[in-house]
């Protein structure tokens, strides 16, 4: 008798899927040909594991940078990358050298031809052979890059520059981008709202804010006229020359009115609004600044946004569960998650069948820009889902059909649903 976990995984492992935050090149033939097979695997966050497992910063630039033979790049990584392989950055590269080439993973027997493999893939069809062939989604949420190859992707539109602008050339591209000229701060408000609306009529799907990266979520109610007083400076270096960058500096209580301006501008509209919440990639940051119950005045003032929150705000997954529950606007978006850790993953799942209603999960966004290891990641999610159903089956909680439609659900029905998907594909 086959396992619960596999019987629910033959099932899982056949799904169609939605994607719900990609940074991929927007066209395939806009991925970079010069990169090669280390580069191009290390890209997106596994040199992070390899700086957290001791590889010199120095010497990560060496190997993302300097002309090297491909082996000597190798030895370079080699130690590291043997202790960082079992993370869930490194083994979405293993499950995506196996599952896309039939390479025994990335190591030194296997690394040459994985590099020639990837040099075959600069053609058109990669796409195509890695989001729909091997992996099965129906279409990628994706992070920027309009316009986009629209048989794999959906638009978000990101607004932070009218939060957080930082230079006086941002300023003129939303003059070129809107028609609106920044003369006043009504005439900013205005250009905000005309951002979103041609956002929208390109096909824009939800709207997404990383700000966390830089500043606290906790967005609070401030008077106009403070917004207005920082607005004022905008214009303090409008007379450098062209030559020299000219600069804003906005303070949080501008930041705060203007995010409460685009919240109001999204209930209004009806719309999703992706918030990253929980661990900031890179080094170096305040975890505290992510921590998604800072939202929390936001879900309760702008009740007609759905709050799609990230990386189930790791490793705050525990109170984004509360946050869940609590909130009817409020919803957990799996994307990166599987791959930060494949078992804070499982078992945050196999919570939240105990404290959070079915429809609330989205279960998968990959949340690279190099596409190979999207096959990697959605894999191991496959994994991770069954895993955590299985659980629950053997519990005796519910059966294996239910737990597929479960997986069904979490994969494809809740996130078209959030993201109102069905007329736009
Ligand atoms: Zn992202």
């Amino acid at each position: 008798m086959p396992s619960s976990y596999d019987r629910i995984m033959a099932y899982v492992a056949e799904l169609d899927i939605i994607d719900t935050h990609e940074h991929l090149p927007p066209f395939e033939d806009q991925r970079d040909p010069a990169l090669d097979a280390i580069q191009e695997y290390i890209m997106d966050y596994f040199n992070r594991d390899l700086r957290s497992a001791g590889l010199a910063p120095a010497e990560l630039e060496r190997v993302k940078r300097e002309p090297m033979p491909l082996m000597d790049r190798w030895r370079l990584v080699a130690p590291y990358w043997e202790l960082a392989r079992y993370t869930g950055y490194g083994r979405a590269l293993d499950i995506s050298a196996r599952g896309l080439y039939g390479l025994d993973g990335v190591q030194e027997s296997t690394i040459e031809a994985l590099n020639g493999a990837l040099r075959c893939s600069h053609q058109p069809g990669h796409y195509e052979y890695v989001l729909k062939t091997k992996s099965s989604i129906v279409i990628s949420l994706l992070d920027g890059g309009r316009p986009s190859d629209q048989r794999y992707f959906r638009n978000v539109l990101n607004l932070d520059v009218f939060v957080f602008p930082k230079t006086v050339a941002q300023v003129h591209n939303i003059e070129a981008q809107t028609g609106v000229r920044i003369c006043s701060f009504d005439d900013w408000l205005q250009a905000c709202e005309i951002a979103l609306d041609l956002g929208l009529a390109e096909g824009c799907v939800a709207l997404k804010s990383p700000l966390a990266y830089q500043r606290s979520l906790h967005y609070q109610r401030v008077p106009r006229w403070q917004a207005e007083e920082t607005f004022v400076h905008f214009f303090d270096q409008f007379h450098f020359p062209d030559w020299l960058e000219a600069y804003i500096q906005v303070d949080k209580p501008f930041q705060d009115y203007m995010m409460h301006h685009i919240l109001r501008l999204a209930n209004q509209r009806g719309l999703t609004f992706q918030f990253h919440t929980g661990l900031q990639n890179g080094t170096g940051n305040l975890i505290a600044n992510s921590n998604p119950e800072l939202l929390s005045n936001l879900f309760l003032q702008y009740p007609d946004v759905r709050f799609d929150l990230f990386h189930i705000g790791y490793p705050y997954q525990h109170v984004l569960s509360a946050l869940s529950k609590n909130y009817r606007n409020v919803y957990i978006d799996m994307c990166w998650a599987h791959i930060i850790s494949p078992q804070a993953s499982i078992s945050a799942m196999v919570e939240w069948i105990d404290s959070v209603p079915l429809s609330k999960i989205s279960a998968f966004g990959a949340d690279y820009s190099f596409v190979d290891a999207v096959y990697g990641h959605q894999q191991l999610a496959r994994e991770n889902v069954a895993r955590a159903l299985a659980c629950k089956v053997d519990e005796g909680l519910f059966d294996v059909d239910k737990a597929c439609e479960i997986a069904k659900l979490w994969f494809y029905d809740n996130p078209m649903r959030i993201f109102q998907l069905e007329a736009k594909l």
